[in-house]
């Protein structure tokens, strides 16, 4: 009976991995964590019975106590010692942002299988988690799709990675993007997720970051990903081999299968998601992003190419710029400006360290923070 760990549990990811765990008995659900949201892990706790719960802060813990008799840990301490405790076999990583890079560390040295939902984890210390690159598999849908299209084939016979966008909310919005509400822009056409991602999705600089993530997990070269928008997510991303042929991973668009997937690999079960009906699809269209209104895209490459800690900083600074445009700080289209001089400030160095990431982080996120205060009185949303 394989012990699970969800970092996460309480988001979009964490609450679907445990409505994928209904369906698999023979999983054990070892530990879980929130950050804020402790009333749903409460809840959690009743229902799943986990042995342990890691939250945010110590003053939250006696909150939490009541009706609850097992160890509750906090910060990041604690969920580095759940992500690395002996009794868990598998660590699910569904925490959002760069916050993901020392739990993933954490499972990933003490020998744990990681189902990794976290993809600025990837981008923010990418060499330092591919050194443990077959104890981990993707749970984002795009680069769970390469995974399959790629299981058992030759990697010299690759040609390229084509990973499918939805495009976001505005893709055909032609009006002034410098005016989206942060309501229009948290409304996803395609899914239903946390509020950073929906946030990234609608900039592209969620792709930009799955370009990194692409990079990182299947060590193809930037020239050799391609972005291609696809507004129906059905086809969840392609490989195209040296003979031109392409291979393509279809599915019903629900990130229970992503999950089920990384959690039941090498098998493959049977699952309560819907199959894809093939008499009821709509029409599969294709075409090439627009950097010009979406610059996050072309950021992202260029943090990928120059590499170092430069993926780190462009990560960190987006994660300011987007909370910043939550609040309603900075309006949508400050957000790449925000990055793009972030970015242009650092100095980035080669094959940096754990302590050197973690450093640099913070030091873009004091620069961007400082921007988005300068930018604010010329917030129009
Ligand atoms: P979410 O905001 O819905 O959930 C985030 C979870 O992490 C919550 O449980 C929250 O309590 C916890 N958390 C937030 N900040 C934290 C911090 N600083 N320290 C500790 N815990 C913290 O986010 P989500 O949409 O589930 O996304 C999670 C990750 O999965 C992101 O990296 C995202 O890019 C990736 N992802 C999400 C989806 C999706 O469909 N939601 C798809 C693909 C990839
Ligand atoms: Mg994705």
């Amino acid at each position: 009976m394989p012990n699970i760990a969800i970092l996460g549990s309480t988001g979009s990811i964490g609450t679907q991995t445990l409505q994928v765990l209904n369906d698999l008995p023979d999983y054990q659900v070892f530990g879980i964590s929130a950050h804020k949201n402790l009333g749903l892990l409460q809840e959690q706790i009743h229902k799943y019975k986990p042995n342990i719960a890691v939250i945010n802060g110590k003053e939250d813990v006696h909150l939490l106590k009541k009706g609850v008799d097992i160890p509750i840990w906090v910060g990041e301490d604690g969920l580095c010692e759940l992500a690395s405790h002996p009794s868990v076999d598998v660590v699910v990583i569904a925490l959002v942002g760069a916050a993901g890079l020392k739990p993933t560390l954490a499972a990933l040295s003490a020998g744990k299988k990681v189902a990794l939902a976290n993809k600025e984890s990837l981008v923010a210390g990418g060499h330092l988690v591919m050194k443990y690159d077959k104890q981990l598999i993707p749970i984002d849908s795009e680069h769970s799709a390469l995974w399959q299209c790629l299981d058992g084939r030759n990697p010299d016979e690759v040609h390229s990675l084509i990973l499918t966008a939805s495009g976001g909310p505005f893709h055909t919005f032609a009006g002034d993007l410098s005016k989206v509400t942060v309501e229009a822009a948290l409304k996803h056409p395609n899914w239903d997720m946390g509020g950073k991602i929906t946030i990234d999705s609608a900039t592209l600089m969620n792709k930009g970051l799955e370009v990194i993530e692409a990079h990182w997990l299947f060590g193809r070269d930037y020239e050799d990903i391609q972005v291609v928008i696809h507004p129906q997510s059905i086809i969840h991303s392609m490989v195209r081999f040296r003979d031109g042929s392409i291979l393509a991973q279809m599915a019903t668009t629900d990130m229970q299968l992503p999950i089920q997937y990384a959690l039941t690999y090498p098998n493959m079960k049977t699952g309560s998601v819907p199959h894809l009906d093939l008499w009821n699809l709509p029409d599969l269209t294709f075409s090439k992003p627009d950097i010009n209104r979406f610059p996050c895209l072309a950021l992202a490459y260029k943090a990928g190419r120059v590499g170092g800690t430069l993926p780190t900083v462009m990560n960190a600074a987006n994660e300011v710029a987007v909370a910043a445009f939550i609040q309603r700080q900075l309006g949508f289209s400050q957000i790449p400006n925000v990055i793009e001089e972030v970015m242009s400030k650092h100095k980035p160095i080669d094959n940096p360290s754990l302590s050197q990431i973690l450093a640099y982080d913070q030091e873009a996120r004091l620069m961007a923070n400082d921007l988005c205060v300068r930018l604010k009185g010329r917030v129009i949303n």
